[in-house]
């Protein structure tokens, strides 16, 4: 170990919040250090969100060529190379890790490979590759998180693995079930059945992605099922016999399934372990998340949490925008995070995406909140790309027109989505979308339509009363 160094702001952890906070803290002229025990980018760049949806897009141009003939276009006998697939997504998700670490080096931030662990509220140790004491005025915990194990399963990483194992595979299997109909297991399903592998969802709970909703639970099924994916709900599974083939799974009361391979994706737990956090003083919850105040302080001063090791809201975007959060505080700003208008996606085909209340949810809350429902099916540009699956639907409140929700199902639904959260975070009126010229043919003229169907004078629509 050499001599202490000072820094204004340390930050644990370079995933999307700990990066995006140090280079805010950077922009203002503070001397940051970002530490990083394994790959800049974190969960995110390397086994979440890039790699996953990097692998989506090989059976999204899958899924357009096997359509091509409804073209006019004429194709041989369509073939893929999983392992081919694999490699390009590898390449994608190095090529971002380079930028960003040529990102964060312009921003003046110093990077120190290493795992860090407090020795007091304003020292922390960082041990690995770098080896350094380190003080820091503030200090940001961004340590994420990881895939829960059960012990009913215990991954080998061959024929049982997690969200990140999986993403090694390199020749896909003839069957897969799925373990946990959440969200991460829902778009490896839909990855995975496009590819033509033969999937079942096992799911202990009564509906897949129960955390958004039991609407979105049901347009979910019913296109899974649609697209010959197995979703069994209430199921449990109670062990595992490895074969030289395959999997057995023991089922609770529903005898045994046989499959090749075997995903378990039952959630994520913090990482907050071995961090030294008695050493500062920070408390945890029993499942080990820090809590933390709208500033996103935790209960001692400087010493701040942001992204999925708070236990909030596990996206990537909401760990960013709790970055700069956070980082402004820790530079002597102020800024207070908000929740009302997060997005979140389901990148299944069909793409599912959210913002804001439901229409239950908004009832609930004592709005005498009305919907807009606008189908794909009846928009220009759906019906010439042929992806007239889905709708656009808004929630408003009747009383004073505001924006309180949105949900879409379809085509990019994750780019539509970026829209209404605009009009809901700046508190718009369903008359600021319904007066805004959209432009034709385009997928974004659905919220036109569904704004003027909640505000009953559709244009593209039937009229509810005829007349
Ligand atoms: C399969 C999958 C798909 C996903 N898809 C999406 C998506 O499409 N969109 C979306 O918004 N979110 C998605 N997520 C969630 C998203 O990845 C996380 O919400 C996000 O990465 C959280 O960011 P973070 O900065 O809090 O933590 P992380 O990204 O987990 O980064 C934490 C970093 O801290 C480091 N670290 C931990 N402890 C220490 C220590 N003691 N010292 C030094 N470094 C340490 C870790 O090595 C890691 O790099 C997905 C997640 C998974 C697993």
């Amino acid at each position: 170990m050499t001599d202490k160094e000072y820094y204004d702001l340390i930050v644990i952890g370079a995933g999307p919040g700990g990066y995006v906070a140090a280079i805010k803290a950077a922009q203002v002229g503070k001397k940051v250090a970002l530490i990083e025990k394994e790959n800049l980018g974190g969960t995110c760049l390397n086994v979440g969100c890039i790699p996953t949806k990097t692998l989506i897009a090989h059976a999204e141009v899958l899924e357009k060529i096997l359509h091509a003939a409804d073209f006019g276009i004429t194709t041989g006998a369509i073939t893929f190379d999983y392992g081919k697939m694999k490699e390009r997504k590898d390449g994608v998700v190095s090529k971002i890790r380079k930028s960003l670490e040529g990102l964060i080096q312009a921003n003046g931030i110093t990077i120190l490979r290493g795992a860090a662990q407090f020795t007091g509220p304003k020292e922390l140790k960082v041990k690995g590759i770098d080896n350094r004491i380190l003080q820091g005025e503030s200090i940001i915990i961004a340590t994420g998180s990881e895939p829960v194990d059960i012990a009913a399963i215990p991954c080998d990483h061959r024929k049982i693995f997690n969200s990140t194992s999986i993403l090694e595979m390199r020749e896909l299997p003839k069957t897969l079930a799925v373990v946990g109909g959440g969200y991460i297991g829902c778009e490896f399903a839909s990855l995975y059945a496009e590819l033509g592998v033969k999937v079942v969802i096992l799911e202990a709970l009564p509906t897949i992605v129960a955390a958004q909703g039991a609407a979105i639970s049901q347009v979910l099924t019913a296109a899974f099922k649609k697209k010959g994916i197995d979703v069994r709900t209430g199921v449990s599974v109670e062990g595992v016999d490895v074969q030289t083939k395959g999997v057995t799974l023991r089922l609770k009361d529903q005898g045994v399934l046989e499959v090749d391979a075997v995903l378990v994706a039952v959630g994520r737990k913090v990482v907050s372990q071995g961090l030294g956090l008695e050493h500062a003083g920070v408390l945890t919850t029993d499942r080990g998340v820090i809590e933390v105040n709208e500033k996103m302080e935790t209960a001692v001063p400087g010493i701040y949490a942001i992204g999925d090791v708070t236990g909030k809201v596990m996206l990537a975007h909401v760990a960013s925008h709790q970055g700069i959060i956070a980082a402004v505080n820790a530079t002597g700003g102020e800024a207070i995070m908000h929740y009302e208008a997060v997005p979140s996606v389901i990148f299944t085909l069909p793409e599912i995406a959210m913002v804001g209340l439901t229409l239950e949810q908004a009832q609930e809350k004592g709005y005498s909140a009305v919907t807009g429902k606008f189908p794909f099916q009846a928009l220009g540009k759906a019906v010439a790309t042929q992806e007239t699956e889905g709708f656009a639907q808004i929630v408003i409140d009747k009383k004073t027109g505001q924006i309180l929700g949105a949900q879409v199902v379809g085509h990019d639904a994750a780019s539509l989505i970026a829209e209404p959260t605009l009009a809901i975070a700046n508190e718009l009126t369903i008359d600021c979308l319904a007066e805004t010229v959209h432009a034709h043919p385009t997928l974004p003229e659905a919220w036109l339509e569904a704004a003027l169907l909640a505000m009953d004078t559709p244009i593209h629509f039937p009229p509810k009363i005829k007349k």
